[in-house]
């Protein structure tokens, strides 16, 4: 799944329905996703950490749970979580707001492990990586996101392919999934153990992308529109 990037007057065409199906589909997914065991964790690490959206505008994917995470049971939880919620409020959305309007996905749903380094946690296996893949397919198909924000190389990468982050940060991108276009907005990883944000250029790219980001929060009505409206369709 390829993106191609947009100029700032492109626009994806959405509508936003409603539908009474959604919330009972996306709690039957959540309940099947929670009994997950596919892959061979380490006992506790096999504790799959699922979003409380509950009637999402918008997706966010990251890329894996940690062990913070795995023990608050919330996604972004932990000191990552925070730098990500300071992102996005600069964006137009706060914490609160944030869990409600998006519904928050990974690349897969189990804490990994600790990195063999000691530095942060372990990246997910491509095996792990594909047996968690249907989860996220599911909640595409499901949600028909028309907003999609991108937490990190291994999201960006399964969503845009392999292509350096400094060429897809700051840049809006089309994706498509189930026969729907969505708008992906990359950002680097929060975590303290990424380096990336610190190199030369790139603090930049992250104020683009967040511009971009509050840009995209408004025109879809997800910032500065109303609670209601439970289901996203993207025409
Ligand atoms: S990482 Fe994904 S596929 Fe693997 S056990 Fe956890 S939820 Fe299941």
């Amino acid at each position: 799944m390829n993106g191609r990037s947009v100029g700032r007057r492109s626009r994806v065409a959405g509508d936003v329905t409603s539908s009474v199906e959604l919330p009972i589909a996306l709690e039957e997914h959540r309940r099947a996703l929670t009994r997950c065991r596919r892959c061979r964790l380490p006992a506790g690490c096999a504790r799959p950490v699922v979003s409380e959206s509950l009637v999402p505008r918008g997706m966010l994917i990251g890329q894996a749970p940690g062990r913070v995470e795995v023990d608050d049971g919330r996604p972004f939880a932990g000191r990552a979580g925070r730098t990500l919620f300071r992102w996005l409020e600069r964006a137009g959305l706060d914490e609160r707001a944030a869990r409600h309007r998006l519904h928050f996905a990974a690349v897969t749903r189990c804490y990994p492990g600790p990195s063999p380094s000691g530095r942060g946690d372990r990246v997910p296996s491509p095996a792990e990586q594909v047996n968690c893949r249907p989860w996220l397919d599911a909640e595409l198909r499901l949600l028909r996101p028309p907003l999609v924000v991108l937490v990190g190389r291994l999201a960006i990468v399964s969503m845009l392919g392999s292509q350096p982050l400094r060429d897809v940060v700051g840049e809006a991108h089309v994706i498509s999934h189930a026969g729907v276009q969505s708008l992906a907005i990359p950002l680097p990883h929060p975590s303290g153990a990424s380096s990336w944000i610190h190199q030369p250029g790139h603090a930049q790219l992250l104020e683009a992308a967040l511009a971009r980001l509050a840009g995209e929060l408004r025109r879809l009505g997800i910032v500065g529109g109303t609670e209601a409206g439970v289901g996203v369709r993207v025409a």
